[in-house]
């Protein structure tokens, strides 16, 4: 079976956001947990390599990148998607301009697009300007992020700062053309010897559009969005096939560290719905004692009764005075291991469909469950699949569902209505 797209990603949940978004519109997805070391046994249309190299030094992301494309390139691949955030997050040292760059050389591809926008979350680019909602990116908020502030919205300057290539831009007039005005448009920019463009996307359709022209074209680097246009290349449709995972087994559970505001929702919706849930404190733990063991004791008895919920999230006031004692990274860290022991322990106790909260604690999650490879499921909301993961060393166990939620993403019945969707994928 040969991967039809390479797609490496610069982040994890960035890489969950475009599998899924490949996986809607009917190809069969495979997300990797870094460069596998060995070669794909499962098919799959589309595999996702997630790095986390956003904010690295870009000598080391261009090195992780370039592992795995060679690993790509070796599963079959002839087309590859570096996916970069919506928000175009990176700094004049890069990472998207060096790593895009090393693509390029390697694969000796004479021209790339690139484009952030993704119209369905309020990211859309006119005149080569990111737009957030109805702010400029400079104005979004972005400006004060604390690695990588985005200070200019104007995407070709941001670009060019990154590379020796010459950017140029697709210009919203041009996609709104079609096809042969976008094909044309990047002839012209090549006779000019301008081997890389931001493209201006408002809508789907304008994706969609940029989507075709890129038939055959050997690498793109963009946010999630433009991957909405790339299946139809294939002759591939939308199809409830392609999301089919195997079926779900096992007790029920939910980690969840996040402290977002739509996470605090759901907490408290799941414990009204009288589910029962559990609370930890970050200074229990910050004082030794044993509260992964609590938790663990309190859920055993609980799981075949249904889904249990075990919660670090607070209210921001909280959160605050907790870091105020143990400081903000220790106390990230301290709660983060603790659920990521208790989401083992939780499968060791027969939970084979677990809803994590939270990108950090997900990631923690992930990699304390040794798991390295998921297959790519059914949506519950927008940007949060079921995914089905094929190996996590440290459990012995070869299967577990597992649903990995963004802070924000979700309705506020998330908690509950994770477990009737996987039912429908069994
Ligand atoms: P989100 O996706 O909402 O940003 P993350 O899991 O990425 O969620 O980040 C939440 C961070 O807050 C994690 O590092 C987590 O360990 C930490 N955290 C969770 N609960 C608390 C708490 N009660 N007090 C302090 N820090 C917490």
């Amino acid at each position: 079976m040969t991967v039809l797209l390479g797609c490496i990603a610069d982040d994890f949940t960035g890489a969950t956001d475009l599998a899924n978004t490949l996986v809607r519109s009917g190809m069969r997805v495979l997300q990797t947990i870094g460069v596998p070391d060995a070669p794909l046994t499962e098919p799959a249309d589309a595999v996702v390599v997630a790095l986390k190299s956003r904010t690295i030094d870009a000598k080391e992301a261009v090195t992780q990148s370039l592992a795995a494309l060679r690993w790509l390139q070796a599963q079959g691949a002839q087309q590859f998607y570096f996916k970069v955030c919506s928000t175009f997050d990176s700094t004049p040292q890069g990472n998207i301009g060096p790593v895009t760059d090393a693509l390029m050389d390697t694969l000796a591809a004479d021209f790339a697009l690139v484009t952030p926008a993704f119209p369905d979350n309020a990211r859309t680019v006119f005149k080569g300007h990111l737009f957030v909602g109805d702010l400029l990116l400079s104005e979004s908020g972005m400006q004060h992020h604390p690695l990588t502030p985005m200070l200019d919205a104007n995407l070709v300057r941001v670009l060019q700062a990154q590379t020796t290539r010459r950017v140029g831009l697709i210009d919203y007039a041009v996609v709104a053309r079609g096809l042969q005005a976008i094909a044309a448009r990047i002839a012209q920019l090549r006779g000019d010897g301008v081997t890389l463009a931001i493209a201006d996307a408002v809508s789907n359709a304008d994706l969609l559009r940029l989507g075709a022209a890129l038939k055959g074209a050997r690498l793109m680097t963009a946010g999630s969005g433009l991957a909405i246009g790339l299946a139809q290349n294939f002759g591939i449709q939308p199809s409830a096939s392609a999301s089919q995972l195997p079926p779900a087994h096992g007790f029920q559970a939910i980690v969840s560290g996040s402290c977002s505001a739509a996470t605090n929702r759901q907490v408290a919706a799941f414990q009204s719905a009288g589910q029962p849930a559990m609370a930890i404190d970050p200074m229990r733990i910050a004082a030794g004692e044993d509260v992964a063991g609590a938790a663990l004791a309190w859920a055993g008895p609980l799981l075949r009764h249904g889904p249990v919920l075990v919660y670090s999230s607070a209210e921001a006031s909280e959160v605050k005075a907790v870091q105020g004692q143990l400081g903000v990274a220790d106390a990230g860290a301290l709660v983060e291991a603790t659920l990521a022991r208790i989401g083992c322990g939780l499968v060791a106790l027969g939970v084979g469909q677990l809803v994590v909260a939270g990108g950090e604690t997900s990631g923690a999650c992930v990699q304390a469950l040794g798991i390295s490879r998921l297959r790519i499921g059914p949506q519950i909301d927008p940007g949060v699949p079921w995914c089905h993961a094929l190996a996590h060393q440290d459990t012995g166990r070869t299967a577990l569902h597992i649903a990995l939620k963004s802070g924000n993403f979700g309705g506020d019945d998330f908690f509950t209505k994770a477990f009737t969707s996987v039912g429908t994928a069994a």
